[in-house]
């Protein structure tokens, strides 16, 4: 039998790989006295036309001339000394990362995390006194963890990591005797002797499974090989994994490892897809018969006030102007905040040119789903529906409070 060691996926050459935990982290993430500053810097090794230093500077200077009078001088002075350490940071360390990178950093409060993330980001930096963790809820998708399996009558290849970035982690291997190989049995007696074995080992590659998902659960199961093999082998997956089970591409042991991404997010695509496209119809009924869904930005907004957003759809161009209470942190659009208090607290109303970041995060950090439709024939029919809309926990009351 092969060996079976994983690999330290999450610590590569010293580098943190974000994962879904460390976002809910950061969501609890606040300072009183000491800013916080966010950054998002994409790097991407794979363009060679881009130089992210040069984004990086232009970042800093332009987070340090924007400043104005929004902190008093101490906060400006930790603030300026930040900018300045990150500047060393990436100066020094930058060349580890290929992808993207999210830190975190308020000195003077002992908070200091740099994250790699996926590519898929737009650099960005800002300033407050909470982490500004909206841009990684659009990035949640791409960090759910992926098992692929391709699986023989004598072997087995185990592939693991988060989607899109899946690397082999062990091999099985067991002796099972050749189908032509001519024993002193009789045919029948000989051929159960081979299934005997197939089970046993369609059996050890399925505790296998069961055991990685123990130690590192994973959201998706994906299996390989030939269609016979991988319906025979489903009948052996423990319940946990078998629910796991997403699909299953039609490549053969020796394929290599981008064949075996390419297939495997193929298969993680349509899942999401007709996903996305029960969770549409779901909203619309919902919405429809005024229970279990609402659909536009201000009933979605009081929803989530209430508490009740079981999975938020967002349109990801949609942009809405309004304000944020800085107390409570509801969220106003533009029309309903005209004044400078809160109407729930009576906090100070800060006006923002985009709600949709304090909107995505509210859901987040209240345990919602957070789907961005990602195919065009999905994202127009959210657009009919009003671009924002959400499937809710429970019944809302069918008169507003006054
Ligand atoms: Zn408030």
């Amino acid at each position: 039998m092969g060996g079976f060691s994983y690999q330290s996926l999450m610590h590569l050459g010293g580098v943190v790989v974000i994962t879904h935990a460390d976002i809910v982290d950061l969501g609890r993430l606040s300072t009183e006295r000491w800013p916080l500053i966010s950054l998002y810097l994409r790097i991407d090794k794979e363009r060679i036309d881009e130089d992210y230093a040069i984004r990086l500077k232009n970042l800093l200077r332009d987070a340090a001339d924007t400043l104005g009078d929004r902190f008093d001088h101490e906060q400006t002075e930790a603030i300026l000394a930040d900018l300045e350490r990150i500047r060393e940071f990436f100066q020094d360390s930058g060349d580890r990362y290929g992808r993207g990178v999210a830190l975190f950093s308020s000195s003077r409060a002992g908070i200091w995390r740099v994250y790699e993330i996926p590519r898929d980001i737009e650099s960005q930096i800002s300033i407050g006194f909470e982490a500004q963790i909206a841009p990684l809820i659009r990035l949640l998708e791409q960090l759910d963890a992926c098992c692929t399996c391709i699986v023989s009558r004598d072997r087995a290849r185990i592939f693991y990591g988060v989607t899109a970035e899946i690397s082999e982690i062990g091999e099985i291997l067991d002796e099972v005797p050749g189908q032509h190989e001519q024993g002193g049995w009789a045919q029948a007696r000989y051929e159960r002797h081979i299934e005997e074995h197939v089970r046993a080992h369609f059996k050890r590659v399925a505790d296998r499974l069961f055991q990685l998902w123990n130690e590192r659960p994973y959201r998706f199961l994906i299996l390989g090989g030939p269609e016979e093999v991988v319906q025979s082998f489903l009948d052996h997956l423990h319940p946990y994994v078998r629910d796991r089970y997403i699909g299953a591409i039609h490549l053969l042991m020796v394929a290599n490892i981008n064949e075996v991404r390419q297939e495997s997010n193929a298969v993680l695509a349509r899942w999401r897809q007709t996903e996305t496209q029960r969770l549409i119809e779901t909203l619309r009924d919902e919405a429809l018969s005024g229970d279990r869904g609402v659909v536009g930005i201000d009933k979605t907004i009081m929803a989530l006030q209430q508490g009740q957003v079981l999975t938020l759809l967002v349109d990801e161009s949609l942009h809405v102007p309004g304000a944020v209470c800085s107390r409570c942190h509801s969220v106003q659009p533009e029309t309903n905040a005209t004044g400078t208090e809160c109407v729930f607290c009576r906090g100070e109303l800060v006006h923002v040119e985009d709600v949709l970041p304090s909107i995505t995060t509210m859901a987040f950090r209240q345990d919602a789903a957070v789907i961005y439709p990602k195919v065009p024939e999905l994202q127009a029919q959210l657009r009919d529906l009003g671009r924002i809309g959400a499937v809710l926990r429970f019944n809302i009351p069918s008169e507003p409070v006054a």
